[in-house]
């Protein structure tokens, strides 16, 4: 199990170009790309800070995981990216330490990345997703 850093935050957000005006305007980050992901009923939009990135992420369907969080939770942190060597591997080992897994299998995520989410209530209340770029 190797988590070499925090490759990106999720945030939840009720309208993205309002919050692309704050991190630009404001925090004077660059929305870099702006991709929409069907699979998961959302778009996003993405920053660099250093290594880290932020993803903002707007609902294209109230039924869809982030529609769902923003009624229940409303806007925020909605999840936490640490970018792994060998995802598969990873998500055995934590499944093994009796952590329950979103995605027993990695499947594709944003940018290319191969992902997988560990539930909420085994990670102490933060929905965690591993990723890993896949190999060439
Ligand atoms: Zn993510």
């Amino acid at each position: 199990m190797n988590i070499s850093h925090i490759e990106h935050i999720g945030i939840a957000v009720k309208n993205l170009q309002e919050s692309i005006d704050y991190y630009e305007k404001v925090l004077n980050l660059k929305c870099y790309k702006i991709e929409e992901v069907a699979d998961q009923k959302v778009k996003t939009a993405f920053f660099m800070v250093g290594q880290t990135k932020i993803e903002l992420l707007e609902s294209t369907s109230p039924e869809g995981p982030i529609g769902k969080f923003i009624e229940k939770k409303g806007e925020g942190i909605h999840h936490l990216a640490f970018a792994v060597d060998g995802l598969e591997e990873a998500l055995e080992f934590v499944n093994s330490k009796g952590v329950q897994l979103i995605d027993s299998k990695p499947r594709a995520g944003a940018e290319g990345l191969n992902i997988a989410f560990l539930h909420p209530k085994s990670t102490f209340g933060v929905l965690t997703e591993f990723c890993e770029k896949p190999k060439q």
